[in-house]
């Protein structure tokens, strides 16, 4: 059908529209980045489809992105010639969120313009922040390789809803036109928008074209020219050599793979020769995303094989435990038609996936070893966001398991908040005279692990405890028995051995009170037969009166509780 058709916006779709207007204003020329970064992502999806079909180039191979203005129409208009969108692609894409985490996201919205916009940047602003100074807007698009006839013509206010319309478009691609709003006359300028693109988009691998502009000495003004001109660098940014690339353009380049509106925390970028040749490009976030416990979630590595984009999300290039790691992985070894199944087998593969978990490691070991507090403080922020993640890798990476051990951080008995900032280090410095072993507690939150009935004698002995209260703990704990040729004791199971840190004397007086209370302990046995396995006159409490214990074999009273949470 032609005729043209009316169609409501997803209700949380209409929802983001509000709050991106409303709280983005201050960060407007974003817009142009986000349409930017969507026309290389189609280039890219375009030349990944033709490797198996190479009619979809049209006898039109030289992809490229261009923006334009008009000053009397006040539009400006980003065009491709990538892979564009079918009708249904249009409606589905333009209409509605399919994002992971959009539940967990609108959740979180308080209502608080400056939090919201935080959030909203968190989450991806992407096509609809052209709505930011446009009221509306008018997408021309064609898919590769449908009819001239098979155009699409999508068209928003940006408020409830859509239009469609088939239209007759000979080029393939996308044309995004933006009717601006009142007062955003100053975009409709060539020095304008230039400096918007080399500020957020020179790292876009595609070359950007705008007219150029020249001086005409008879109507002394600048007049535009039909010529146009590359106005970014145009080579693929993790090609360049690092002295070549500024703090900035890793930056903006991070935004553009990561979609994410924040500055990155850390990257690594590395060109890796010999048997096996790949450039690596591997940023750590600053935050959390709000699918990091989603389980479908799939990794935030984009593969490139000889700079031709493969996929997003490449899960086998990266390690589950490091599924918060963004960026770019490109080998030259890899075939170009490599899928998912390929991948999954692939020796090439493996040894990309060992040597970016060792890079990845690294840059962790540099933040946390740093002396530069600002290092330091990087890695505490790490920590927080994504601590819990990390201790998988303890139980999943065996070879690396030592590495990830020194990274982990606790509350301790040392410091009196919940602040996990103690490594294995740090405790192991601290050690008494005599102290061979490292002991910890766990319990469900750090109020329940700080006032454990069993930390008396500790804190009576003056040793130190590590206060585990994170989920993931107990089952990290069983893969992790000794660090440093140092057991790793709970300190609430079994007979608790303190070794050297019990004196002579104190073992005299022990078995001296065990007779004394031997036929107590028998009475009480059989009192509680079926209830406890075993009852013991205990040194360990010096306040409490009585505490259970877990057997050293058993699994503890938290691993049971938590257990059965799971519905195990
Ligand atoms: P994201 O880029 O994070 O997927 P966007 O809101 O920026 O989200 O874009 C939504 C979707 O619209 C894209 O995933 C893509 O499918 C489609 N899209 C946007 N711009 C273009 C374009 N220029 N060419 C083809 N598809 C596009
Ligand atoms: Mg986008």
């Amino acid at each position: 059908v032609a005729e043209k058709q009316t169609l409501g916006f997803q209700a949380e779709v209409k929802q983001l529209l509000q709050l991106m207007i409303h709280s983005l204003y201050s960060n407007k020329e974003i817009f142009l980045r986000e349409l930017i970064s969507n026309a290389s992502d189609a280039s890219d999806k375009l030349r990944f489809e033709a490797i198996n079909n190479a009619a979809l180039f049209e006898n039109d191979p030289e992809l490229q992105i261009k923006v334009t203005f008009d000053k009397a129409a006040r539009t400006v208009t980003i065009s491709d010639n990538g892979i564009g969108m079918s009708r249904d692609e249009a409606i589905e894409h333009l209409g509605t969120i399919a994002k992971s985490g959009t539940k967990e996201f609108f959740s979180r919205l308080s209502g608080d313009q400056q939090k919201d916009a935080a959030l909203i940047g968190q989450f991806g602003v992407g096509f609809y922040s052209g709505f930011i100074v446009a009221d509306r807007i008018t997408v021309d698009t064609r898919r590769a390789g449908l009819a001239a006839s098979e155009g699409v013509r999508w068209e928003s206010a940006g408020e409830g809803d859509f239009t469609v319309e088939q239209i007759d478009k000979s080029a393939r691609g996308t044309d995004i036109t933006l009717h601006l709003r009142e007062g955003e006359d100053e975009l409709l300028s060539v020095w304008k928008l230039k400096s918007i693109i080399r500020k957020y988009s020179d790292h876009i691998s595609l070359p950007i074209l705008m007219k150029k502009e020249e001086w005409d000495d008879e109507k002394k003004e600048t007049v535009l020219k039909d010529e146009f001109e590359t106005v970014n660098q145009a080579s693929a940014l993790w090609t360049r050599s690092k002295s070549d690339i500024t703090p900035e353009q890793y930056t903006e380049f991070y935004k553009h793979v990561s979609h994410d509106f924040e500055e990155p925390l850390a990257h690594t970028h590395n060109r890796v020769e010999g048997r096996s040749e790949y450039i690596q490009l591997l940023y750590v976030p600053k935050r959390a995303p709000f699918d990091l416990w989603d389980r479908n979630k799939r990794g935030g590595i984009k593969l490139y094989v000889k700079r031709v984009f493969i996929m997003d999300d490449a899960e086998q290039l990266m390690p589950v435990y490091l599924r918060f790691v963004k960026g770019v992985i490109d080998s030259s070894d890899l075939p170009l038609n490599v899928s998912r199944e390929i991948l999954q087998e692939s020796r090439d593969v493996k040894v990309i996936r060992e040597g970016s978990t060792k890079r990845v490691l690294g840059l962790l070991e540099e933040l946390a070893n740093s002396d530069d507090q600002e290092q330091k403080d990087k890695y505490a922020t790490f920590w927080k966001e994504f601590g819990q993640v990390l201790k998988e890798g303890v139980g999943e990476d065996h070879a690396n398991k030592e590495r990830i051990a020194k990274l982990l951080r606790f509350a301790s008995t040392h410091n009196d908040n919940d602040a996990q900032n103690v490594s294995f280090d740090d405790y192991i410095g601290r050690m008494k005279e005599g102290q061979d072993k490292i002991y910890y507690v766990t319990a469900d939150n750090y109020a329940a692990a700080k006032n454990s009935p069993h930390l008396e004698i500790f804190r009576k002995k003056g040793v130190e405890v590590l206060l585990m209260t994170d989920r993931v703990d107990e089952w990290m704990l069983s893969f992790l028995h000794e660090v440093e040729g140092k057991e790793l004791v709970s300190v609430a199971k079994g007979d608790l051995d303190l070794g050297k840190l019990e004196d002579e004397a104190e073992k005299k007086e022990h078995e001296k009170t065990e007779t004394e209370y031997k036929d107590l302990v028998e009475k009480m046995k059989t009192a509680l037969a079926d209830k406890a396995k075993d009852v013991r006159v205990t040194f360990r409490l010096t306040d409490s009166p009585a505490c259970l214990v877990a057997d050293e074999h058993e699994l503890s009273g938290n691993l049971i509780r938590m257990l059965k949470a799971a519905g195990q």
